[in-house]
């Protein structure tokens, strides 16, 4: 369809310039009229077909049915003489006139959407100037001529301005599209050669052309009509209304066309004399009209500049989703109150505000919803926070507050509890309701301190870090100690980088008894890191970081295949039973990657370890903040056959839902209980209901951290058959094993253990 229309489009274009030449030729008036109409005519049914072939809008097709309708109309009432002679023509061509700038201004909307009022200030400039032009050099010579001041001349001179705005919109289609499609060329075509048809006519009309040009000027229009024939027949006809991207519309084409148009009527009102009172009133009253469209037209310029201006600077200083001002902005206030002196009962105060966890409302509901989190945030902040203050986004979840005018550290800590207060109701988003907390972490900004704005945020940052270790959804307050902790915190995170490859770390391994039959079933392996200047650093330390930094990823597999090949090695050697198992602690941020269970298989292949040896203790966090992926993990690890254990159970949320949901194995009883269960009733009903519900769930049971003969023997009563602690065993390294497990099994049944009873009716 579009191939036939570009044909089509070449043979109307071939077929309009042979009637041209026709006409030029043709010896009568009549048969130049007879080509005219039918140029004229033709362009309903192509409009009709080019409809169909290019999907034009009916609007488009409305303006342009009503251009070629207007003038036809024109061409028949005028009957070929001079159009100004009889009004009804005049008023017919200038509806033609009108009808083709509402088609170009159609086209034009959507290609040039954004130039409205400034398009229309230059359109006016332009008409003015062309009216002015037209009026001193064409239509005051006709009237003089024709000796007659009728309708039909002023309407006449009204006409010439309007072409000058189809021209002056024509460039600006043509400045607007960077790559110019033929189409285009064609239209520029059509409306040139009407022009020039216009501009013989009013020469002629005006006496500066003889009456024989005539046959010169219809065969003009003809060819006009048959150009736009082919241009709405042509496929690139659609590219003119399509939307531009990053025009610049106010190039130096249009600013040339908008000067021409205020020279021109200036020099040809200066350089022609009136003929009379009326055409010095028509002179002035239209060179009043150009100076204040122009003045407009440059007020309205300067405003728009103005207006970018304060935009681009209000863009730069501003975080754009929640308007909130950004960290550039923060600093200059800081730095604002560091200049200022200030009396002693002021204490402005920083408060650095991150969400809890934001990464996850991001990574399960979308970031959008994580968008509306932060911005109602922000309005809440905005809400909570005295006049004076400033509320600001530094990035991500990141707020600032700056209090300038806090009265004491009292209510500084006031202040914070109400920033805290701010995210006690639940935040309604388009998805529902989410409960999100934040951790606060404050600092005050003495006049005395040397330190630079970006310290001081620095400062409030580093406490809101302790604000999340200490359990997060709470405020920490600044001081030097915290600038220690966070340089050493520094210091392992960097060491931590090498150590793997360093081989600064190892595993120590704790035995883990059965209680009934005393023998060692397993164990499970613990990280050390033994730091070229010799000092061990305990994983309760470095686990974390390694875990916040995402080392643990690398470290944590290196565990894996080490714990597993020394397994393999003692079953070998005789060591253990080749039933022993090895625990394994898997972090959070391993289990959430994908390709653990991958890892897991890789390890188990390589040291020929059958899965069901091996044990990965994991902790319910991962369960918790992140269930869908836990839930997936943990079937893949499942499907291998490797068995997983909840480690420190009884520590954190704990629900029994988690051992319903996830496939689990096993739970390994917190050290804090099994601290108490010999002195603490409640401790003891704790491991028993613990006991219990394990058993009914027939997951197999380990108490940790067994210190006394008493705490062993009761969880022995309680019904906890394995057990590992420092009374059986403190965690040793593996050329220790050896000798540990035998002198483990020589003892046979643990000394002062009574394991006969090992029922659950031990007495409170
Ligand atoms: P966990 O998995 O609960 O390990 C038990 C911890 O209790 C070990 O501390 C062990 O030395 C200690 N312990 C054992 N028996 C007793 C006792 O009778 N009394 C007392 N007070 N403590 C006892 P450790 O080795 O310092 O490890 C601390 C935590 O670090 C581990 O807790 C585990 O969560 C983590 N961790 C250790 N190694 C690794 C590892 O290779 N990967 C990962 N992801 N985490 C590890
Ligand atoms: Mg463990
Ligand atoms: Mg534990």
């Amino acid at each position: 369809m579009k191939r036939a229309g570009a044909l089509l489009s070449t043979w109307y274009l071939a077929f309009g310039g042979v009637l041209t030449l026709v006409g030029f030729a043709a010896p009568s008036s009549s048969v130049r009229d007879l080509l005219y109409m039918v140029a004229a005519l033709q362009i309903f049914p192509t409009l009709l077909v080019a409809r169909r072939i290019n999907d034009l809008p009916w609007r488009l097709i409305a303006f342009f049915v009503a251009v070629g309708a207007f003038f036809a109309g024109e061409q028949v009432v005028s009957g070929g003489a001079p159009s100004w002679e009889n009004p009804v023509s005049v008023v017919l061509a200038l509806c033609g006139a009108g009808s083709l700038v509402a088609a170009l201004a159609v086209l034009l909307r959507h290609s040039v959407p954004k130039a409205t009022a400034a398009l229309t200030g230059d359109a006016a400039i332009v008409a003015l100037g062309s009216w002015i032009a037209s009026w001193a050099m064409l239509v005051q010579p006709i009237a003089e001529r024709s000796k007659q001041r009728a309708l039909g001349i002023f309407l006449y001179g009204l006409y010439q301005p309007t072409t000058s705005v189809v021209i002056f919109l024509v460039v600006v289609v043509v400045l607007a599209h960077r790559s110019r499609p033929p189409a285009i060329w064609m239209i520029v075509a059509a409306l040139a050669s009407n022009m020039v048809g216009d501009l013989l006519y009013s020469l002629m009309d005006a006496g500066h052309l003889s009456a024989s040009s005539e046959r010169w000027i219809l065969p003009l229009y003809t060819f006009g009509y048959f150009s736009a024939s082919a241009a709405f027949l042509h496929r690139s006809f659609p590219d003119l209304s399509r939307p531009q991207a990053d025009v610049k519309v106010d190039g130096l084409g249009r600013l040339f066309v908008v000067i021409g148009s205020l020279v021109v009527p200036v020099v040809v009102l200066a350089l022609t004399s009136p003929n009379d009172g009326a055409d010095r009133i028509v002179r002035f009253l239209s060179a009043i009209a150009l100076a204040s469209t122009v003045t407009l037209r440059v007020l309205g310029a300067v405003r728009a500049n103005t207006r970018a201006r304060a935009e681009l600077l209000h863009g730069a200083q501003t975080d754009p989703l929640t308007g909130l001002p950004n960290r550039s902005v923060l600093l200059g206030h800081i730095n604002d109150l560091l200049r200022t002196s200030w009396s002693a009962e002021v204490h402005p105060t920083l408060f650095f505000v991150d969400l809890d966890r934001f990464k996850n409302i991001n990574d399960s509901l979308g970031h959008a919803a994580g968008d509306e989190v932060l911005v109602t945030v922000a309005r809440r902040l905005l809400n909570a926070v005295p006049d004076a203050a400033t509320v600001a986004r530094l990035s991500g979840d990141e707020y600032v507050v700056l209090d300038p005018a806090s009265r004491s550290q009292g209510a500084s800590m006031a202040l914070a509890e109400r920033l805290l207060a701010v995210f006690r109701e639940p935040l309604a988003l388009s998805q529902g309701d989410v409960f999100v907390t934040a951790s606060i972490g404050v600092a005050e900004i003495s006049p005395t301190s040397s330190t630079s704005a970006e310290d001081l945020v620095r400062h409030a940052d580093t406490a809101m870090y302790r604000a999340k270790d200490a359990g997060r959804n709470c405020v920490a307050v600044y001081d030097e100690s915290m600038h220690e902790r966070v340089a050493h915190r520094l210091a392992v995170e960097t060491a931590l980088y090498r150590a793997l490859d360093r081989r600064e770390l190892r595993l120590f391994h704790q035995p883990i008894l059965d209680l009934q039959s005393g023998d060692v079933v397993g164990f499970e392996a613990l990280m050390r890191w033994q730091q070229s200047d010799g000092t061990i650093v305990s994983p309760a330390e470095f686990i974390p970081i390694a875990e916040d930094t995402g080392t643990i990823v690398p470290i944590g597999s290196w565990a894996l295949l080490e714990a597993l090949g020394q397994l393999r090695r003692w079953i070998d050697d005789g060591v253990c039973s080749p039933s022993a198992t090895m625990s394994v602690n898997v972090s959070p941020r391993q289990l959430s990657d994908t390709n653990f269970p991958a890892i897991v298989s890789e390890a188990l292949t390589r040291s020929g370890v059958a899965p069901q040896l091996l044990w990965l203790e994991v902790t319910e966090s991962v369960m918790i903040a992140e269930p869908e992926l836990a839930l997936n993990t943990l079937r893949r690890l499942r499907s291998l056959g490797v068995r997983v254990a909840l480690d420190d159970f009884g520590t954190g949320y704990s629900s029994l839902s988690l051992l319903q949901k996830f496939p689990l194995q096993r739970i390994k009883i917190d050290r804090a209980f099994v601290h108490g269960v010999a002195d603490n009733p409640n401790d003891r009903s704790l491991v028993r209901t613990i006991v219990a519900m394990g058993r009914s769930l027939g997951l197999d049971m380990v108490a940790e951290g067994v210190e006394s003969v008493h705490q062993l023997q009761v969880l022995s009563d309680l019904g906890c058959m394995k057990a590992q602690g420092f009374l059986i065993s403190h965690p040793v390294p593996p050329d220790a094993m050896r000798s540990t497990v035998a002198a483990l099994e020589r003892l046979g049944h643990f000394p002062g253990l009574r394991t006969s009873g090992a029922t659950s009716s031990a007495s409170p």
